[in-house]
């Protein structure tokens, strides 16, 4: 099953990417997860991104494409993969294109997370991580113990990018880059809205969706 997760910052996109591979084994593949790697480790990609993921802007597509592409083509991937904030412009979805297609692959499902912009800047005020990448909401799901992942036991903090000013901001190049991509996805048939709700009915509608989609598209 190869999917992409593609909405606003803070939509539920990377929860419910962790929640299917956890339950049923497909690979996530975040790359703000791997950029955000990438900068805490100071590699020369993490040095070349950082100025972009501080600022809300969006890395540059061939820096993006690159780093997907060699994800893309590792075992686990072959098998079926939930692309968790990629692509984000129409460049980077016609360069997925090119480089499933060479491996003759195709995405199956486009899934597009559907919440208002208020919510979102209500939402990732309360939102903490764990270094691992593990998400809570001080609301929605908090940790069982204060301040301490879940899984990894890890200190939580609230992401740099997740800073009101800096929200707004992802919110506005959100708009401008990555909403065109819905037109795109349905011209071709594979778009998937899902509403916004709690965690678990999310998941399940989901489920709900991804099957429903790829039954109808198996030849009889
Ligand atoms: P995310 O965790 O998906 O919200 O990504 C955090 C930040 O990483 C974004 O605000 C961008 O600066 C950068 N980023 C992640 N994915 C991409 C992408 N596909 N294209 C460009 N920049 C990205």
């Amino acid at each position: 099953m190869n999917l992409i997760f593609f909405g606003p910052p803070g939509a539920g996109k990377g929860t419910q990417a962790q929640l299917l591979q956890h339950r049923e084994g497909i690979p996530q593949i975040s790359t703000g997860d791997m950029l955000r790697a990438a900068i805490r480790a100071q590699t020369p990609l993490g040095r070349r991104a950082q100025k972009f993921v501080d600022a809300g802007e969006l890395v540059p597509d061939d820096v993006m494409i690159d780093i997907v592409q060699e994800r893309l083509n590792q075992p686990d991937a072959r098998r079926g993969f939930v692309l968790d904030g990629f692509p984000r412009t129409v460049k980077q979805a016609q360069a997925l294109d090119r480089v499933l297609e060479a491996g003759g692959r195709q995405i199956d499902v486009a899934v597009y997370f559907e919440v208002s912009d208020e919510v979102i800047v209500l939402r990732l005020a309360g939102r903490r991580v764990c270094k691992q990448g593990h998400i809570y909401n001080l609301e929605a799901s908090p940790p069982k113990v204060p301040g301490r992942c879940d899984i990894d036991g890890n200190p939580l903090f609230q992401r740099e990018d997740d800073r009101e000013e800096t929200v707004r901001k992802r919110l506005e190049v959100y708009h401008r880059e990555t909403e065109p991509l819905t037109d795109l996805y349905r011209r071709r048939g594979i778009f998937a809205r899902l509403r916004d709700g709690d965690i678990e009915t999310v998941y399940r509608n989901l489920v709900a969706i991804v099957k429903a989609k790829t039954a109808s598209q198996k030849p009889d």
